[in-house]
C-alpha cells in the first residue's frame, strides 16, 4: 500500500487496527514531499523533524490506547494561520520571519485531536489572489499540468492534497480561495458559513468575509475535519455560538426529493464549454438519485464582482496597516518614523498587495465612501436576499464552482480585471456568509479537473456534505489521481 495516498478516515482505520504506524505513516508523507514537492512546490516551509517527533509521540500515545481522532494523521495548514513556533509567513517578505507566539484555534482543535503538521503550504500574499502566483515565495504548480495554476490563493493546500503530498489540508476562503484552487485540483473544498470557525490566529485579509475550511481527498474527511474546527470560540466574537451537529451523520442517508437550485445566472455564455457540460451531467446524475433540481434566480450576481472588490480591499487597507515595521515582521530603517514606515511598506509588500491597499484606501476616503464603500455594502444586502429568497423553495443551490478548468500560468498576471473575473462564481456565497462545498464532477478533454460548486443556508453544512457525498459515493471522479 502507497500510505502517502490514504485519506484521513483510511488512515484512521488502518492505525487503529495496528496495520500501519503513525512514524511509519508520517515518513511516508515525508518522503513524498522529497519526491514530488520540487516539482509541484506546495510547501513554503515543511516542518520535517517536528513531525517525525510528533509521530515518535503520536506512537506511545496509540499503543496506550489514547482514542484522538486524528492522532498520528500528518495534514498541512496554509501558511496564513498561525503555528506556534512554526513560521508563518502569510507568502509575504514582510512576514518572511515571523514565528508566531500563539496557536490558532484550528490548529489548537487540531493538536487536541493529536495531528501532526507536515508544514505550512504556499498562497498569494495575504490570500490576495486566485493562482498562488502572488507569492512572494515562487510559484506552485497544478499536479494535473504544470504548465498550469493550481488556483488561489489556498493553492499549496490544494496541490499538496491533489499531489498526496498530506492526507488533507486547512485553508481559508475570503472569495473562494478553497473552493477555487480544490476545482482546479481535483479536490474537495469546503467553505464554511462565516461565523461557523473560529478566525482567531488566521491573518485577516477581509474580516468579514475570511473563513478557515478543509481541503481534503474526500467528502468524508471533510465532514471530520469540519467536526473538529467548527464552534464557539472566545478569541472571535464573530464566531457563532450556534450548536455544531456530527457533520458525519448525514453521510450516507438519499438525497431523494431534495430540492436543489440551479441558478440561471451561472449558466452563461463565457462559461467553458466543457465545464458546462460535466455541472449539467452533474445535475442529472443528482436527478436520477431522487433530487429534484428548480429553475431559480440570483438576479444580482452581476454585481458580487465589483461589490467583493470593493468590499474586501477596503477591509484589506484597513487589517493591513499593522504591518508598519514597529511590533513585527520586516523592517526597514529610515530617517524618521514616516519613513520607516514607508521603506518597509515599500520593500515588504508585493505588488497586488499594494494595489488592493490603494483601491482600499481611495474606496474609503472622506468623499468616495460613499460612491463606493457605502454603495457595496447595500449592494451586498441585495446579494445576501437574493439567496434567502432562493432558500426559500430550495434544499441547497449547484453551479459550476469555475467559470472555466485551471489557467495557464501567467495567463492573467498583467491584467488584474481578468484575474478578479474568475473569481465569479464563488464570490457571492462569501458576501452572503453561507456555506459551500466543490468537490470533483468531471475533466476536460486534456485532463483538467472540473468543480461542482454545492451552496447551503446558513449553517446548514450539513445538508451541503450530504448532497455531495451522495454525488460522491455516485460517481468515480474523485478517484483520479494525477500522475507526477
Ligand atoms: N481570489 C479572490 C481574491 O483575490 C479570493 C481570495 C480569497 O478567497 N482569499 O481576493
Amino acid at each position: 500500500m502507497e500510505l502517502y495516498r490514504l485519506g484521513i478516515d483510511e488512515a484512521r482505520t488502518a492505525l487503529d487496527k495496528g496495520e500501519i504506524s503513525p512514524v511509519d505513516l508520517t515518513k511516508a508523507v515525508l518522503d513524498r514531499i522529497e519526491a514530488v514537492d520540487e516539482k509541484v512546490r506546495s510547501y513554503v516551509t515543511v516542518a520535517g523533524e517536528r513531525a517525525l517527533r510528533q509521530a515518535a509521540d503520536a506512537e506511545i500515545l496509540l499503543k496506550e490506547g489514547k482514542k484522538q481522532t486524528l492522532l498520528g494523521i500528518p495534514l498541512a495548514i496554509k501558511d496564513n494561520i498561525c503555528t506556534k513556533g512554526v513560521k508563518t509567513t502569510c507568502s509575504s517578505k514582510i512576514l518572511e520571519n515571523f514565528v508566531p507566539p500563539y496557536e490558532s484555534t484550528v490548529t489548537k482543535r487540531l493538536n487536541d485531536q493529536g495531528y501532526i503538521l507536515t508544514g505550512k503550504t504556499n498562497l498569494d500574499e495575504f490570500a490576495m489572489g486566485s493562482s498562488t502566483e502572488n507569492s512572494a515565495f515562487g510559484l506552485t504548480k497544478n499536479p494535473w499540468d504544470f504548465e498550469r495554476i493550481p488556483g488561489g490563493s489556498s493553492g499549496g493546500s490544494a496541490a499538496a492534497v491533489a499531489a498526496d503530498e498530506c492526507m488533507a489540508a486547512l485553508g481559508s476562503d475570503t472569495g473562494g480561495s478553497i473552493r477555487q484552487p480544490a476545482a482546479f485540483c481535483g479536490v474537495v473544498g469546503l467553505k464554511p458559513t462565516y461565523g461557523r470557525v473560529p478566525r482567531y490566529g488566521l491573518v485577516a485579509f477581509a474580516s468579514s468575509l475570511d473563513q478557515i475550511g478543509p481541503l481534503t481527498k474526500n467528502v468524508k474527511d471533510s465532514a471530520v475535519l469540519m467536526n473538529i474546527i467548527s464552534g464557539h470560540d472566545i478569541y472571535d466574537s464573530t464566531s457563532a455560538d450556534v450548536p455544531v451537529p456530527d457533520f458525519t451523520s448525514l453521510l450516507g442517508q438519499d438525497i431523494k426529493g431534495m430540492k436543489i437550485g440551479v441558478p440561471a445566472e451561472y449558466f452563461i455564455e463565457g462559461v467553458d464549454s466543457e465545464v458546462q457540460a460535466s455541472v449539467k451531467e452533474a445535475i442529472q446524475k443528482m436527478e436520477s438519485l431522487g433530487a429534484v433540481p428548480v429553475e431559480i434566480s440570483l438576479p444580482h450576481t452581476e454585481y458580487a464582482t465589483a461589490t467583493y472588490y470593493i468590499l474586501a480591499t477596503s477591509e484589506a487597507s484597513s487589517n493591513l496597516a499593522r504591518y508598519d515595521g514597529v511590533k513585527y515582521g520586516l523592517r526597514v530603517e529610515g530617517d524618521d518614523l514616516i519613513d520607516m514606515y514607508m521603506k518597509t511598506r515599500e520593500a515588504g509588500f508585493g505588488a497586488e498587495v499594494k494595489r488592493r491597499i490603494i483601491l482600499g484606501t481611495y474606496s474609503l476616503s472622506s468623499g468616495y465612501y460613499d460612491a463606493y464603500y457605502k454603495k457595496a455594502q447595500q449592494a451586498r444586502t441585495l446579494i445576501v436576499q437574493d439567496f434567502e429568497k432562493a432558500f426559500e423553495s430550495v434544499d441547497v443551490i449547484v453551479t459550476p464552482t469555475t467559470p472555466t478548468p485551471a489557467f495557464r500560468a501567467g495567463e492573467k498576471t498583467d491584467d488584474p480585471l481578468q484575474m478578479y473575473l474568475s473569481d465569479i462564481f464563488t464570490i457571492s456565497v462569501n458576501l452572503a456568509g453561507a456555506p459551500a462545498i466543490s468537490v470533483p464532477c468531471g475533466y476536460t478533454s486534456n485532463n483538467l479537473p472540473v468543480g461542482l460548486q454545492i451552496i447551503g443556508k446558513h449553517f446548514d453544512e450539513a445538508s451541503v456534505l450530504k448532497t455531495a457525498y451522495a454525488f460522491e459515493q455516485a460517481t468515480e471522479w474523485h478517484k483520479r489521481k494525477p500522475e507526477l
